[in-house]
């Protein structure tokens, strides 16, 4: 089994049954729906669509907080060229061109200043500004092909506003009662934007995953996570807010610290970026991919891709492909060590202390015995995300039997999920785990297995147990 995880963004490359079906087939465990493009009923209809298709596929919705986007260049690359004057207006429902780019929010153009710089995209093109007042006009300083509705980044200081936007809450509303596991929030620079759009959601059976794209998002990395269930490192956009160089460092960082608190974290953006239209990535693609598994994250994502990209079914066969490689070096005993038993920074629930502290001795008896399996039963993921963090080199099952903590799961990194029609104490989990366990051939005779759950009358949600059993 592959341990890392693929998420793959879709759009209109990927809105066919049959390559739906071929993106599950290659692989892909989470499916994203950006809501940043098209309309909120296409994209709730495609929500609809994919859960009936793929019913195994975890799907994240991404909200899209203050992005600003361009009217559409089209479906076929336009080449701004360095040195050309381009003019900027406000407008919605209208083309951009090579001499004009349309900015689709009202009220930003006149707060420009001479001099600004404007990105487009994920920071390849950008722009600086000429000339203000009657007409907005500027100058390409690094140009390139752009084409469908890039975002645009102008200066931070004009996008202060708070989450949820108004925009992302008529989403979440909307939202309300649809059937997706994970939303993604964008833009998120501290704790109370996700408290806020927590709020908003009113829901509590979906993974909250907090997008760190700002500076601001970096800072306040520490509290972002005490109250939001997974991070995404969203380098497209951390790129061209922090300089670019530090955007290596800032992923290892994100990473380590989201996996010490047990959060599922997704590496993001421009993965296999040439695989938009070429048949092969380049190698540093593909050395890319295998650092951010080398790096301890729990899923990578495709973006363009797949939403975009001429060929998405090839993409995830290959991203399976490197990931898989790249998990043959992953330093499983180091990074275990590494993180040692501490306890799971920031969270003071008692319940959940105890299924840290459990995660940890469950890990250290695995390791010691070599044992095949560890068997983590499991309502709310947190026991199968605790023992994940140590990323054991054996397999780790977790046993639901809840559909949504399943799917929530698909996210984790190395845990494969089982769902169960009833919820399960030590006591009854030992024969239910050897039943699936044997059914998937995933454990011999001699083996030995590392099971944690509740015992009989312990506190609800608390994981306070952990046996060894050796298969018969
Ligand atoms: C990013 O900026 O890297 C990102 C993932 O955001 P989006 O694709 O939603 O623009």
């Amino acid at each position: 089994m592959r341990r890392t995880k693929i998420v793959a963004t879709l759009g209109p490359a990927s809105t066919a049954d049959e390559v739906v079906l071929g993106l599950v087939d290659a692989g892909v465990d989470v499916f994203r729906i950006s809501f940043a493009h098209g309309d909120i009923e296409s994209n709730i209809a495609r929500l609809r669509r994919v859960r009936d298709l793929a019913p195994n596929v975890a799907l994240m919705v991404d909200i899209p907080g203050p992005k600003i986007r361009s009217g559409s260049f089209g479906t076929l690359p336009i080449y701004l060229t360095v040195g050309d004057v381009i003019e900027i207006i406000e407008g919605f429902d209208q083309s951009s061109t090579a001499s004009r780019i349309v900015v689709e929010r009202e009220g930003v153009l006149h707060l420009l200043r001479l001099g600004d710089q404007v990105h487009i995209g994920d920071g390849g093109l950008s722009l600086e500004i000429t000339e203000i007042g009657s007409t907005t006009k500027a100058r390409v300083t690094s140009g390139g092909a752009v084409m469908g509705k890039p975002g645009l980044s102008l200066p931070s200081s004009l996008v202060h506003e708070t989450l949820p936007t108004a925009d992302d809450r008529e989403r979440l509303l909307a939202l309300q009662h649809e059937d997706f596991q994970i939303l993604a929030v964008s833009f998120v620079r501290s704790a109370i934007d996700m408290v806020s759009t927590r709020e908003v959601l009113a829901r509590n059976d979906v993974m909250m995953m907090a997008k760190i794209e700002t500076p601001e998002g970096i800072d306040n990395l520490e509290e972002i996570l005490k109250v939001s269930d997974s991070i995404m490192v969203a380098r497209g956009d951390l790129g061209v807010r922090m300089p670019i160089e530090e955007v290596p460092h800032l992923q290892k960082r994100i990473v380590r610290d989201s996996v010490r608190f047990a959060a599922p974290v997704v590496v993001a953006t421009q993965m296999l970026e040439s695989m938009t239209h070429a048949q092969v990535p380049t190698r540093a693609e593909v050395t890319d991919v295998a650092n951010a598994v080398l790096d301890g994250a729990s899923a990578v994502m495709l973006s363009g891709e797949t939403a975009i990209g001429e060929n998405p079914i090839e993409v995830v066969r290959a991203m399976d492909r490197i990931v898989r490689k790249a998990e043959e070096a992953f330093n499983y005993e180091g990074w275990g060590a590494d993180l040692g038993v501490q306890e799971i920074t920031g969270n003071s629930n008692p319940a959940f202390r105890i299924t840290a502290a459990m995660s940890g001795a469950a890990w250290r008896a695995a390791m010691e015995e070599h044992a095949s399996v560890i068997v983590a039963c499991t309502r709310s993921g947190a026991t199968a995300r605790a023992i994940s963090r140590f990323r054991p080199p054996m397999s780790i099952l977790a046993i639901t039997n809840l559909p949504t903590t399943a799917l929530q799961l698909r996210s984790s990194w190395g845990v494969d999920d089982v769902l169960v029609s009833i919820a399960t104490d030590m006591d009854s989990l030992v024969p239910v785990a050897l039943h699936h366990l044997q059914q998937r051939g995933a454990v011999h005779s001699g083996d030995v297995i590392v099971l944690m759950a509740g015992s009989a009358g312990s506190a609800a949600s608390t994981t306070d147990t952990v046996r060894m059993v050796i298969i018969p």
